[in-house]
């Protein structure tokens, strides 16, 4: 399959790389990855996600020319489509795109488009990404190392989720050897939150429920909290962790209101408990220990079906 993107990318010149809403390090960094390659070869690349990027991915290079619509008058040869396991978590602009490449690493992978890569064994798109490169091959720049690295650690959790294997710690072993710098890196994207973040996590901290017997937690963002606080949405990104965190916890869940009566929901799991299939129940999808999906209902409604579904999984 590999060689038939290959082939794509060495007989086509002009290319967009999406990834999906709400996007995170994976997203970001494996479009960038690519969009720089590709650029270095001399293709002709726009790069799209629907909405803004995280005030904590914008140190990444060629992150300020991404796009947030696409321009009817602008035609692409191939569109890749990075780290959705739908084709609809592109967002609103998706008729627009054609002759698509799948690359993701999601196990819910619906194997939408015309080429696909998927391999849930994989850490992040962001190795898939790695291994395209290699096979072309295209030399990898200190900006590809940049982003490739940075899609790798936000996609493991820091190397600490069970995606993290022996071929993660080598190809971002790689990438410091190319010039990449860990501790700035984390510095980046761990350490320079702006205030908002940790007044909004003190919101959310505030709603914590134990249920279960302990063995599930969860955690609320209301649209009042991103008012109170001055926060935007995706500063939520990771506040699941804290849940997930508590000893005896198999499944933390995250409620953030998106609209009136509309949640998306995030769910997280220790390593004996399938998440991805929960997702599916609501509409998304995922990893087995880290996935996501959305509901309509009022909170009330949205707490007591999602709480009635984990507890069931776990008894
Ligand atoms: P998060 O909870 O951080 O938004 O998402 C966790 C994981 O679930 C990510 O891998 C993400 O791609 C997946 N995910 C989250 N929301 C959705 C959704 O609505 N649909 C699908 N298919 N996957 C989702
Ligand atoms: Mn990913």
């Amino acid at each position: 399959m590999e060689e038939r993107i290959i082939e794509e990318i060495k007989s086509n010149r002009t290319f967009l790389i999406a990834s999906h809403v709400n996007p995170d390090g994976d997203a970001i960094g494996s479009a960038l990855a690519l969009a720089i390659s590709l650029k270095n070869i001399g293709k002709k690349v726009t790069v799209f996600n629907q909405d803004p990027i995280p005030r904590n991915l914008q140190f990444l290079p060629m992150s300020p020319e991404i796009i947030h619509e696409i321009d009817r008058s602008l035609t692409f040869d191939v569109a890749f489509v990075l780290d959705c396991g739908d084709l609809d978590r592109v967002g609103k602009e998706i008729e627009k795109i054609r002759k698509i490449i799948n690359i993701d690493h999601h196990m819910t992978n619906s194997g939408f488009g015309d080429l696909r890569l998927v391999d849930s064994q994989s850490s992040s798109t962001a190795e898939l990404i790695y291994a395209v490169l290699k096979d072309i091959p295209i030399e990898i720049t200190y900006e590809i190392a940049l982003n490739i690295y940075t899609a790798i650690l936000t996609d493991t959790g820091a190397f600490c989720n069970s995606n993290t294997t022996e071929g993660t710690f080598h190809i971002a072993s790689e990438m410091v050897r190319i010039g990449v710098n860990p501790a700035n890196v984390a510095e980046k994207i761990y350490q320079e939150m702006p205030v908002p973040r940790l007044k909004l996590l003190g919101l959310a901290l505030n709603t914590l429920e134990i249920l279960d017997n302990g063995r599930i937690a969860s955690v609320v963002v209301t649209l009042s909290m991103l008012r109170k606080t001055g926060a935007t949405p995706e500063l939520t990104e990771d506040m699941i962790n804290y849940p997930r965190s508590i000893l005896g916890v198999k499944v933390a869940v995250l409620f953030r209101e998106v609209s009136r009566n509309y949640y998306k929901i995030s769910l997280r799991s220790n390593k004996d408990i399938d998440v991805a299939d929960i997702a599916r129940e609501f509409g998304g999808g995922g990893h087995p220990n880290a996935s996501g999906g959305n509901m309509k209902g009022s909170l009330l409604e949205a707490k007591g079906k999602v709480f009635e579904v984990v507890s069931k999984r776990l008894n």
